[in-house]
């Protein structure tokens, strides 16, 4: 089974607008309000029995269930009854909400990311709906939830063979888009190992570096981007809350973040084809979100933006009849590729790797690259070859 993701371009009418800006304020409130029984809960288990906080006490009982997806669930099924707000809005698509709460918290408890945060006005901006009735796409329309048919750009056809199974509509600076889940039900066969292998790790100091020796650089368009972004996001902190300059300087910051985005996208799409080119098996190292979390880097710009390449990297290997896989990556920094000795822990600030055994010297992220081909290789059993005394890949 297949699933694909195709964003399209809305064109909602003002009615179609209302309805959704409506339910997107609903939802989240709704995530306010279930978050914050969460909230409640942990902090009324806080303290310890005999220096019992008095605020949590009083409001929750001590033998209160802790708040799950499903008794939120329930629990929005009855206030559904009572406040027309909620009773308006599609069903599935609130407790949508609940589910990405929940996940929210799997991945603090997982991840080590942080504890979920209210959302502020206008901050809530997408509205997943995980059904769509039958053949809910004719042409260039769609038939969504509490809307009706609704225009779209079809920038591409639906592919043959794939049914249309949910909708998720987001509101960007840009308007309104849909994207839509794409699912085919035929079994797709398997790549199977083979030809040349590549190992890529994934960094700070460099966007990329490849076993082959190469070292892809953080586009330099995107580091000008986004400090451009820092300094807008500043100015729009200086005007006055609500006022018209503010509401002015946001959009400007959610334009520019959208071409971030989109920027960052297309980079990802051009460098992953590149990586296939000419290879059959690639291997990547597998994301220690929880280490990345304990440590020195800024896990907002790590874990989103390597996390969605290697997703669009798995896809566009798939696409390309090149083999894809995911290895253990702990102490990649630490060994030799050439000769597989143990050289100890790198300070983050050492950048090459000097062999002390065999002199082998190289960049220290081509080196954890060619450390995960050969343990991929390895996964894939085949026979892994040391790079050899005094070969020399890549620049030191
Ligand atoms: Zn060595």
């Amino acid at each position: 089974m297949l699933n694909l993701t195709y964003p399209y371009k809305l064109k909602l009418t003002q009615e179609q607008q209302q309805t959704y800006e409506a339910w997107l304020e609903t939802s989240r409130r709704v995530w306010n309000y279930a978050l914050a029984e969460r909230k409640d809960w942990y902090k009324s288990r806080a303290g310890s029995i005999d220096r019992c906080s008095l605020r949590g006490e009083y409001v929750i009982p001590a033998d209160a269930p802790r708040p799950t997806f499903s008794s939120q669930c329930k629990a929005l099924t009855q206030a559904r009854k009572v406040y027309p707000d909620l009773g308006a809005a599609h069903s599935q698509m609130l407790q949508q909400v609940l589910r990405r709460l929940e996940k929210a918290f799997v991945s603090m408890w997982e991840n080590g990311h942080g504890f979920p945060r209210f959302k502020k006005p206008g901050r809530m901006r997408s509205l997943l709906f995980p059904q769509l009735g039958k053949t809910p796409v004719r042409g260039n329309r769609v038939k969504l939830p509490g809307v009706g048919w609704v225009k779209m750009r079809l920038s591409r056809p639906i592919p043959e063979g794939f049914i249309v199974k949910q909708a998720q509509v987001v509101k960007r600076a840009s308007g309104w888009y849909v994207m839509l889940t794409l699912q085919c039900d035929v079994a797709v066969p398997d790549i199977t190992p083979h030809g040349e292998a590549l190992g890529i790790d994934v960094g700070l100091s460099n966007y990329l570096a490849t076993s082959t020796g190469e070292l892809v650089p953080r586009p330099r368009f995107l580091v000008d981007l986004q400090s451009k972004l820092r300094l807008l996001q500043q100015r729009a902190s200086h005007k006055v809350k609500g006022s018209n300059n503010w509401r002015k300087a946001h959009h400007k910051v959610a334009k520019l973040y959208e071409r971030i985005r989109n920027g960052r996208q297309d980079f990802f799409y051009k460098l992953a084809h590149r990586l296939c080119d000419g290879v059959g098996m690639v291997f990547a190292e597998k994301l220690n979100f929880q280490a990345w979390a304990r440590g020195l880097f800024s896990k907002h710009t790590l874990d989103a933006a390597h996390g969605e390449f290697l997703r669009i990297l798995k896809w566009v290997c798939w696409k390309r009849g090149v083999f894809y896989a995911e290895v253990n990556a702990k102490g990649t920094s630490q060994i030799c590729p050439s000769c597989g000795t143990n050289t100890g822990k790198k300070d983050l600030s050492v950048r090459v790797h000097r062999c002390p055994e065999c002199g082998y010297t190289t960049d220290r992220d081509i080196a954890a690259a060619q450390i995960v081909m050969q343990r991929g290789l390895a996964a894939v059993g085949q026979t892994v070859k040391m790079l050899g005394e005094g070969l020399s890949v890549g620049s030191p």
